[in-house]
Formats: structure tokens, C-alpha cells, sequence
């Protein structure tokens, strides 16, 4: 997904396209750890609108990824729905030219810019930077996972364990001394 500049109409344009997860390299790298599965394409949609010197970029992703439940380790579902509004510009306004680049790319972040040259703008490092922000840190296979047992393992959606019978409660253990020395 990248525009020429000199292809965008004054009153901007739309695009839509499929991309492939395993073509964005941070993403391919992700599915390759083989912790983040994505099913099937990501779905993108940007509006690009010229303004001065600048391009608004106005973008919907949609994908579905498979992770490990952070509970139980089964797969997890998870949708990506993403909506994004950034900036595109060559360079950010009171900028120093001969700032180095650093300093500039520190400066357009802080103000929401994202930098290009020359006469195109690439989006596909945009789009695999918010669909990694988007994806979730503790995905669950369900809202009520059990999760599995601390002490033996067992999977709790699916057994039970006598792990928590045979943990005594301490206050119980006390009532139980006191009668015996009774
Ligand atoms: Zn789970
Ligand atoms: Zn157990």
C-alpha cells in the first residue's frame, strides 16, 4: 500500500486492499516465534486527503490473529479492529533541516507526524505498527477461563483436581488442634 504524490487528486482518495501478514516484516517475524497466528489477510482501508503541504491519512484495519490464552494456553481468538488517524509530511513545521535525523524523528512523533521523502508514501510500516499496538497483551480463549492449576497443572475448563481439597485452610488447622488437645 503506497501512493505516488503526484497520483493524489487535491480532494483526496480512497483505497482498499488485502495485505498479507507474512509480506510486513515485523509481522512475519511475530508469526514466525509462532506466539501470534493471523488468520488469513489483513484488510485496509485508508483515505488520503492533501492539506498544504501535508497528507491526512485516515486508515481502518481489520484481521483476526490466534494467540496462546494467557490463562490456560489454548488457542485464543482475537479480532484486530484498529481505526487510526495520522499525518504525513516531508518535514514538521519550525523544523531545522540540518537537525539530525534523531532529533527530527523525536520531534514528529511528539507531535503525531509521521516523516517521509521523496515523491511516494509507503504505509505498510504504519499499518504493521498499529496492528502489533493492537494486539493483546493477555488474550484469554474466553472471558471465563479457568485457567490451569498453579499446583498441578490441570487444565481447569476442562477437570477438576483435588489440589484445593487437600490444601487445608490454616484457620480450620487451628480448630482442628484445639480439639484434639481438648
Ligand atoms: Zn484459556
Ligand atoms: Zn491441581
Amino acid at each position: 500500500m503506497q501512493i505516488r504524490i503526484a497520483d493524489c487528486p487535491p480532494e483526496g482518495l480512497h483505497m482498499e486492499d488485502r495485505l498479507d501478514p507474512g509480506s510486513l516484516k515485523d509481522l512475519a517475524a511475530l508469526q514466525e516465534s509462532e506466539r501470534c497466528l493471523f488468520k488469513g489477510p489483513l484488510s485496509v482501508a485508508l483515505t488520503v486527503t492533501p492539506t498544504a503541504e501535508m497528507f491526512a491519512v485516515e486508515g481502518r484495519i481489520r484481521g483476526e490473529v490466534t494467540l496462546a490464552c494467557s490463562r490456560c494456553l489454548a488457542p485464543a481468538e482475537c479480532p484486530i479492529k484498529i481505526s487510526f488517524k495520522l499525518t504525513f509530511s516531508r518535514g514538521i513545521p519550525g523544523d531545522e533541516p540540518d537537525a539530525p535525523s534523531e532529533t527530527r524523528q523525536l520531534q514528529s512523533e511528539e507531535m503525531g507526524v509521521v516523516l517521509f521523502e521523496g515523491d511516494e508514501i509507503d504505509f505498510r510500516n504504519v499499518i504493521q505498527e498499529q496492528v502489533i499496538m493492537a494486539i493483546p497483551m493477555r488474550p484469554l480463549c474466553r472471558e471465563d477461563c479457568q485457567g490451569l492449576c498453579p499446583r498441578c497443572g490441570a487444565d481447569l475448563n476442562h477437570e477438576t483436581c483435588d489440589c484445593q481439597k487437600k490444601e487445608v485452610d490454616p484457620r480450620l488447622a487451628v480448630l482442628k488442634k484445639f480439639k484434639f488437645d481438648a
